[in-house]
């Protein structure tokens, strides 16, 4: 016990050394709160290049901020959105839209300069549902899902099973990337396929089985090579399908508004998109039918154009999964 009493008194500081102690504490808090506070930190000053910003729903968008200097980098900051029910900010400044309604959102930088944005988020004027058959292919494919990606809108794609066989890296990442997995086909043969219902739903079921190795879910949408009601199918055996598709819970959907990229020989991709942009000018929700088998160039061409008037107007893109009821269908079924 001594001895221990010993080694602490060792240790123990005279009121000279608790004074030196104390005083550096005292300096480095004030240090630190210095720094904290960010008054050694140089910034420069902050704006919003806009003070108000309209949103909508389905797009998310992010916020310009402007420095002033104008060469000069922007500084740290934190966001925040003062109604998350509206919209929610992430920490670069993307705004994404929850409900109709308004909101404001908050850049604070580290050295105290606060800046705000009102927001206001509105329905689009339309949704298109962009649907894409007959791939993935190793040249269109990638393309078009860079596309999709840049723009920030999802679309379906129709797969075909031998095509997915050479392609799976494709239907993952087209899956990982929000859009939908639907399926098409696995063979594309009508006469194989169309040969009865028991014939359809064995390829249907070989198709459905890879793509939820692929991509890890099971599909819930689907579309009928040639549409549900084809040359290849007398309108009681695709009706019988139909019936037996949407019994397990699949969204059967062929399309009203089309590129027109079903022909043999190359199109146009002015001509395909301004067909397009026609057609689905006539419908509130259009499903849309193109192609990005390997042969489709314009079609890729003319998805750009398309997405790029469609975006200026606001329009909303999703996808079949999503579609509220029925979607469009040749085939009537009572
Ligand atoms: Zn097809």
């Amino acid at each position: 016990m001594r001895n221990k009493n010993n080694s602490k008194k060792k240790y123990r500081l005279n009121k000279r050394g608790k004074i030196v102690l104390a005083v550096l504490i005292v300096i480095a808090v004030a240090l630190f709160a210095v720094i904290y506070s960010g008054v050694l930190i140089h910034e420069p000053t902050i704006s919003f290049k806009e003070g108000t910003a309209t949103v909508y729903m389905g797009y998310s968008s992010k916020l310009t901020v402007q420095t002033d200097p104008s060469d000069e980098a922007l500084p740290d900051m934190t966001w925040s959105s003062s109604n998350k029910d509206i919209a929610t900010v992430n920490s670069a400044g993307k705004v994404t839209p929850v409900a109709k309604g308004k909101t404001t959102i908050t850049a604070k930088s580290r050295k105290g300069q606060k800046i705000t944005c009102a927001v206001t988020v509105k329905k689009p004027l339309k949704t298109i549902y962009l649907t894409f058959d007959d791939g993935p292919s190793s040249n269109i494919t990638p393309k078009l899902i860079k596309l999709l990606k840049e723009n920030n809108v999802h679309a379906t794609f129709f797969i075909v099973g031998y095509e997915a066989k050479e392609n799976e890296k494709l239907v993952k990442e087209e899956s990982d990337n929000g859009n939908c997995i639907g399926i098409h086909t696995y063979t594309h043969d009508y006469t194989q396929i169309y040969a009865s219902k028991a014939a359809y739903m064995s390829d249907f079921n070989k198709t459905k089985k890879l793509l939820k190795e692929i991509t890890g879910k099971t599909p819930t949408v689907c579309r009928m090579p040639g549409g549900s009601n084809n040359g290849y199918c007398n309108a009681s055996l695709g009706r019988s399908i139909v019936k037996e598709l949407r019994s397990q819970g699949f969204k059967v959907t062929d399309w009203e508004a089309s590129y027109g990229d079903s022909t043999v020989k190359p199109t146009k991709a002015s001509t395909l998109a301004h067909r397009a942009i026609k057609e689905i000018k006539w419908y509130d929700s259009p499903v849309i039918l193109a192609h990005d088998s390997s042969e489709k160039e314009t079609s890729y061409e003319a998805t750009k154009t398309l997405l790029k008037y469609f975006k200026k107007k606001n329009y909303a893109f999703s996808t079949i999964d999503k579609y509220k009821g029925d979607p469009p269908l040749f085939l009537q079924m009572n």
